[in-house]
């Protein structure tokens, strides 16, 4: 049989711990005997990242750019463990937000749904895709305990030197304070990369904030995404009969869990962060929920959701069998050759990625899968088998 040919490398960031395994197995048994796979290979792994002083991730985050599409593995974000363990000079920063901070992107999480795991919410039979605003607000804030009989202001001082204030509050007892920011600049980014989401994917989307209580905060997040919806997007959203729809945030979670998914729920930082949390559980499996980074200017970087396994990985390491979930990892692969293929126009490509992913579903559905489906699943005939045997069956289907 004829391999399939690509035009354009994908960037290749491989990764850490369990997923590495899993990351060189996907590609050897899933990728390499259909696809003659160009890809320019960075390793994120933290052994190399602290050889290069973390220089690997800001050029494999520079490649992204100049080619357009990259593929992630999990990497290991360093704590204080970590700097014995990999003998490291630096706890050098996550490279997801290295990226992140480079491409300026906004993070899209659906969930990979399969016959025989159903959702905890029994109405949920289409994937809710959460994009997640990743700046500012509470993440980026300034927190003081403030002590009794003091008065707190909230003060800007503009580029005259004139300064603006606002009473916060008087205290008569013991209190605390918090302030928070984010800009024009990065909350159009993030409307423009959910707009664009909508649009690639035919989806609708929805957006919500406290902007009934936050009447300058929450409200001016609501005015630029409706500025940039009504003079870029309108009318390409009406002829792919997709819709926007803004809501206040409380409507919003009644909606959402009355609904049966199929959209996009564009969330502020903090609603994005403990939301998907939600929405991962109740759909079963954080190994079952992809990830893709999506620039304003189109850029797209897929990655799983889930972190490296290390408890898996130690496992491996002494030689025991594990049974660890691929699919995640997988739909980040396919993803990506979906995304090349539609960009350098390779037919051939889109179909292995589609052929790919259904071969993965048909195999759990047949009732072959890792323990964590297995623990779930609703199937008479379930199965648990070992990790590479997964992607061995997987393979059989395509
Ligand atoms: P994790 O790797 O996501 O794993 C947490 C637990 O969830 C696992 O121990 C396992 O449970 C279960 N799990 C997650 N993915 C699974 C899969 N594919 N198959 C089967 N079970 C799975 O999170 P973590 O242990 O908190 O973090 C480990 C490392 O990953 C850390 O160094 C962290 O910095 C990094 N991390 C990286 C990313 C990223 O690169 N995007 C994201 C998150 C975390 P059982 O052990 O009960 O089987
Ligand atoms: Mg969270």
């Amino acid at each position: 049989m004829e391999k399939i040919k690509m035009t354009t490398p994908l960037v290749e960031m491989d990764g850490d711990e369990m997923t590495r395994v899993l990351w060189k197995w996907i590609k050897d048994i899933l990728i390499l005997p259909f696809v003659d796979l160009k890809t320019e290979y960075y390793d994120l792994g933290l052994k190399y990242r602290n050889e290069t002083d973390d220089k690997v991730t800001f050029d494999s985050a520079e490649a992204t750019k100049k080619y357009g599409v990259a593929v992630k593995c999990a990497t290991i974000t360093p704590n204080a463990a970590r700097m014995p363990e990999y003998n490291l000079k630096e706890m050098w920063k996550s490279p997801n937000g290295t990226i992140r901070a480079i491409l300026d992107g906004t993070v899209f999480r659906a969930p990979i749904l399969v016959k025989g795991i159903t959702s905890y919410i029994p109405t949920w039979t289409k994937p809710i895709t959460i994009a997640r605003h990743a700046y500012g607000d509470i993440y980026k804030n300034t927190e003081l305990k403030v002590p009794a009989d003091s008065k707190a202001e909230l003060v800007y001082t503009d580029k005259d030197g004139k300064e603006t204030r606002e009473l916060i509050h008087n205290f008569t007892g013991d209190g605390i304070i918090q302030g928070i920011h984010n800009t024009d600049k990065s909350i159009s980014s993030f409307a423009r990369s959910c707009f664009n989401f909508a649009l690639d994917t035919k989806q609708d989307i929805w957006f919500a904030t406290k902007d009934t209580i936050s009447k300058k905060y929450d409200h001016h997040f609501k005015d630029i995404f409706q500025e940039i919806f009504d003079s870029e997007y309108k009318t390409k959203f009406d002829e792919a009969g997709i819709e926007y729809f803004y809501t206040l945030i409380d409507d919003a979670v009644a909606r959402v869990i009355r609904s049966d998914g199929g959209y996009i729920w564009a969330c502020k930082n903090y609603d994005g962060d403990v939301m998907s949390d939600m929405v991962a559980t109740a759909y079963g499996s954080l190994a079952m929920m992809t990830s893709v980074l999506v620039s304003p200017d189109g850029v797209y970087e897929y990655e799983a959701a889930h972190g490296t396994v290390q408890r898996h990985y130690y496992k491996y390491l002494k030689g025991e069998e594990t049974s660890t979930n691929s699919v995640a990892t997988i739909f980040a692969w396919s993803g990506a050759m979906r995304k090349r293929g539609e960009l350098d126009n390779l037919p051939e490509l889109v179909k292995f990625a589609e052929r790919l992913e259904k071969a993965t579903l048909q195999t759990i559905e047949d009732g072959v899968m890792t323990g964590d489906l297995y623990l779930l699943s609703n199937l008479d005939n379930k199965q648990k088998v070992d990790s590479e045997t997964f992607l061995k069956e997987v393979a059989k289907r395509i």
